[in-house]
């Protein structure tokens, strides 16, 4: 017989979009070592963890210089103190969640892909593009088949289910990356009520939730019956700069069940088998984060970022080129001017004003004809780069 590897990995399309923008930006500093680059394509984080997470991973570390306060293994699902901060920050909202019903993770991403544990790979995957593109290639990875709902400026990028619309699994991610649109809670219910008609989960991806502002809703479980047909993925890393350190949350409700089977303790098994928690110290940091004080500090550093996003907003207005986000999310999705196609425009930024963006191709063939931007930047490169943009737009 020999040996059978996963042949999934062989129906993965190249991941152009990453690589293919490092290897241009390359080649052009290599020919023009002398000019500077703006980066308007990163979606990193720039500004340094607050003050509350530093000083509380200090404090840990110390801890673990310590024989009285030293901490061996953490829980698997979570240090308790952990699971009931972030059950306090959802409370804040009025979500109401039991600790148990919150795993610690180490990320977003880490976390798209190990839920797929939880299901059938004969289960496939409705996936809304423009979309980060973890959820397909992890779904094809698992040997899922995926099916596409297209986001396009008629549906404002927030497609919805129809009658037709056939799917067990399904991904939706609001705040979105890459068009930073977010869907209101009268769209969230009618996916919510779609799901549990048909038995489907969604899998929620809340990783931009802290940039909403006013009424829109943060989590999946502001709707009604959610907990009984969603999974929410969360993380720190836009919300709290941990992109470097690696922190984030699962949410699970009890209620939440399949075919006699409770995907909460489901996932309890996984997390006691394939992991060993996460870092004492890290956990220690997220808590601090979710203090009135840590919270305080948080939202400075996603103002600064809102500013980056006004200052390309404004630059957007003045030349009239159509966009949307900005507002609730840390991404603009501009349409390429003129119909260009999106590479060709990532080519001229960066040749005649040296500011590179993201082309929206790289999120699904959807994507093509528009462009994101990103407000991570450090404030006074996003001010020229944004001049830059305005002038070139303007030139026509
Ligand atoms: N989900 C979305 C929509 C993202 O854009 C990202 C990262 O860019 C992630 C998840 C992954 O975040 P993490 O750093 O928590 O793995």
């Amino acid at each position: 017989m020999g040996l059978k590897l996963n042949r999934n990995y062989r129906n993965l399309k190249d991941s152009y979009l990453f690589y293919g923008i490092s290897q241009k930006v390359a080649a052009y500093r290599a020919a023009h070592p002398e000019l500077p680059l703006y980066r308007l394509g990163i979606g990193d984080v720039s500004r340094p963890l607050c003050d509350a997470a530093i000083r509380a991973m200090h404090d840990a570390v110390e801890n673990q210089a310590k024989a009285e306060t030293f901490h061996g293994y953490t829980p698997e699902c979570g240090l308790p103190a952990f699971r009931q901060a972030v059950a306090g920050y959802y409370g804040r909202r009025g979500v109401r969640l039991q600790p148990e019903e919150i795993f610690v993770s180490s990320g977003a991403s880490d976390e798209l892909g190990d839920i797929l544990d939880l299901f059938d790979s004969a289960s496939p995957a409705l996936i809304i593009q423009p979309a980060y593109p973890a959820y397909v290639d992890a779904s094809i990875i698992a040997g899922r088949k995926v099916s596409f709902l297209t986001g396009t400026p008629e549906n404002d990028f927030l497609p919805m289910p129809g009658k037709d619309t056939e799917a067990e699994l399904i991904y939706l991610c609001s705040p979105n990356n890459p068009t930073g649109a977010v869907y209101s809670l009268d769209q969230l219910q009618q996916w919510v009520d779609w799901a549990n008609t048909r038995g489907a989960v969604i899998l929620f991806d809340a990783a931009y939730e802290a940039f909403i502002e006013g009424d829109l809703p943060h989590s999946i479980y502001e709707t009604k019956g959610a907990e009984t047909c969603a999974i929410e993925i969360c993380s720190f890393s836009k919300t709290a700069g941990f992109t470097g350190t690696r922190l984030g949350y699962t949410v699970i409700p009890k209620t939440l069940e399949r075919e006699g089977m409770n995907l909460n303790a489901m996932w309890v098994r996984n997390r006691t088998t394939k992991t060993n928690g996460i870092s004492y110290i890290l956990q220690e940091g997220g808590i601090a984060v979710l203090t009135e004080e840590g919270l305080r500090q948080i939202r400075e550093s996603i103002r600064v970022y809102k500013q980056n996003a006004l200052v390309l907003m404004e630059a957007l207005d003045t030349a009239g080129v159509r966009y949307w986000g900005g507002r609730n999310a840390p991404y603009i999705w501009m349409a390429c001017p003129d119909g260009m196609k999106s590479w060709d425009f990532f080519d001229l930024l960066l040749k005649e004003i040296q500011v590179i963006g993201t082309p929206g191709e790289g999120f699904g063939a959807c994507g093509e004809g528009f462009f994101r931007l990103s407000s991570f930047g450090n404030p006074e490169e996003t001010r020229i780069a944004a001049e830059r943009l305005r002038k070139l737009l303007m030139r026509g």
